[in-house]
């Protein structure tokens, strides 16, 4: 995307030294022998990029990593390792994944669910757009009071589900921001 590559040579793991693939431009790589966090200068244009730091995972946080993973708790396994290293959530589930890999786990697919929950949760949006026509005459009387005129009713009818919707989208994006930023 226009970046810059930073040339892929492999990197010697400070802590454990484990030969990693160097990142293709990311600042941060994990060992997959140790699980270190090491952090990158993206600076030296074509040559492989220089160490800055590495910090080794603390055994307890390794262990209890490992203790989600035997439980097949997949999702607290990654929250774990996130939590430890501050690192994006794709590259903490491959952390996760090459753990248990090394502990001859199998991982259960974690994203199965809300990939069924996402369009479910749609049609139950566009079900719910599509009853506000109805309710929206008992709002307006629960809003208005009972002497309601008819004409109200039907600027209620007309304006609840832009208001619905609005309001969804808004609550949406609002929520989407935070589970970006990481909490
Ligand atoms: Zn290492």
């Amino acid at each position: 995307m226009g970046g810059r590559q930073i040339r892929t040579e492999s990197l010697e793991c400070p802590n454990c030294g484990a030969s990693i693939p160097a990142p293709d431009g990311q600042g941060v790589v994990v060992c997959r022998y140790c699980h270190s966090t090491i952090r990158l200068s993206a600076e030296g244009g074509g040559s492989a990029p220089a160490i800055v730091d590495a910090s080794a995972l603390p055994d307890e946080v390794r262990d209890l990593i490992r203790g989600h993973i035997a439980a097949g708790r997949t999702m607290q396994a990654i929250s774990a390792y996130r939590e430890q290293t501050s690192l994006p959530l794709k590259q903490s589930k491959e952390a996760v994944e090459n753990m248990a890999r090394e502990m001859g786990i199998e991982l259960p697919k974690p994203s199965s669910l809300p990939c069924v929950l996402i369009p479910l949760g749609f049609l139950v949006w566009v079900g719910l757009i599509a009853l506000m026509p109805f309710v929206a005459p008992w709002v307006a009387r629960q809003v208005l009071g009972e002497g309601v005129s008819a004409g109200t009713v039907e600027t209620s009818r007309a304006l609840l589900p832009i208001i619905f919707v609005v309001v969804s989208v808004a609550v949406f994006f609002v929520a989407l921001g935070r589970s970006r930023k990481g909490r």
